[in-house]
């Protein structure tokens, strides 16, 4: 029997979100279904709920952070135990079959992965996110929290975590490797933890030096500001690597200036319009103009298991869901260090 759980969820895309009663389908063969503590706001729930990326269906439920404690299994699974503490991200579902999949790229699923929320799961029903209380999800797309990082500050590891980790690890990032955050938000401030729990040497490029002190301490050992014109000349061809986490229209050609011969610049924003780009800006010097999209399940877990092991969370800022609006109001003016994350037992 599907059950009934508090939601927070958005009903259009001017209105702001309302409480909501959601059903989860009843547990099957294969499912886990999640008591959900904590749920991160990422910025493309907000997309999402405003239909910016396309209309949205609604009533939509948002929320692709998700940490909770297993509270039912499925009588084939066996990757987790009631009581277990697990995580999912941005995708519930995916063929499994095909080459992608096999390679553990489901996000690039040739059939299209099952998004966390507005999206149709294998069932035929419209899927929903992190901000209510509980989801049941197939075990393939649950990944297992380590003790030692807490559930609040685990949330926002499996959007904003994965996203970055996946290309500091495509990219090499390491000892003896120099690399660049671009922005110090959600994503910008767990890339920084993360390249610099991998050893490399860490640059943070905001707009101002206003958060200097605060990327100081989340482990960068540089930091300037792009404002500033004398920037892009006394970092010239200094990065191995350049992680772009802004979605703002950004001078490319003077980041990429910024590169190494053979360096890369890899993009995890997303700006609205297509970009002008010299192309002599990446032959002179063999550079890379590249993107990524979140991670795979297998990778999603190996970055959990490493944050754990360096003793990384987000910093978060803890809500309960009736200031949800009032956050994404927040969010979109970057005034959050660095992540919110909705207490579910306020729902
Ligand atoms: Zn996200
Ligand atoms: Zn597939």
């Amino acid at each position: 029997m599907p059950t009934t759980v508090k939601a927070y969820a958005a009903t259009s895309a001017t209105e702001p979100l309302t409480p909501f009663e959601l059903q989860r389908r009843d547990v099957g063969p294969k499912d886990v279904r999640i008591d959900i503590k904590f749920a991160g706001i990422c910025h493309s729930d907000i997309h999402t709920a405003r239909s910016e990326w396309g209309p949205a269906t609604y009533p939509v439920v948002v929320g692709h952070e998700i940490a909770g404690i297993v509270a039912e299994v499925g009588s084939e699974v066996t990757k987790f135990s009631v009581g277990d503490r697990v995580g999912v991200g941005c995708m519930v579902d995916s063929c499994g079959e095909c080459k992608n999949c096999l390679a553990g790229d489901e996000q690039f699923c040739l059939e299209g992965n099952v998004g966390t929320y507005n999206s149709v799961g294998k069932d035929g029903e419209p899927t929903h996110g992190g901000y209510s209380q509980a989801i049941v999800v197939t075990e393939r797309f649950v990944c297992g929290i380590p003790e030692g990082i807490g559930l609040d500050v685990a949330a926002p590891l499996l959007c904003a975590g994965i996203t970055t980790y996946s290309p500091l690890k495509q990219w090499g990032a390491g000892p003896g490797k120099k690399v660049a955050v671009v922005g110090l938000g959600g994503l910008g401030h767990m890339a920084v933890k993360i390249a610099h729990a991998l050893g490399a040497e860490v640059t943070v490029l905001s707009q101002s030096l206003k958060k200097q002190e605060d990327g100081l301490r989340l482990g960068a050992d540089h930091y300037h500001a792009t404002s500033d014109p004398e920037t892009f000349k006394a970092l010239r061809g200094r990065f191995d690597l350049i992680i772009n986490t802004v979605s703002a229209m950004l001078d490319f050609d003077a980041y990429l200036s910024l590169l190494d011969v053979h360096g890369a610049m890899v993009n995890v924003g997303l700006p609205e319009k297509p970009l002008s780009l010299r192309m002599f800006s990446v032959v002179m010097g063999n550079k890379s103009f590249a993107g990524s999209n979140i991670g795979g399940i297998r990778q999603t877990q190996e970055m959990l298991d490493f944050c754990a092991e360096h003793g990384i969370g987000s910093d978060v800022e803890v809500i309960a869901a009736d200031q949800v609006n009032e956050a994404y109001e927040r969010v979109l003016a970057s005034d959050v260090r660095y992540r919110f994350v909705i207490d579910t037992s306020t729902l």
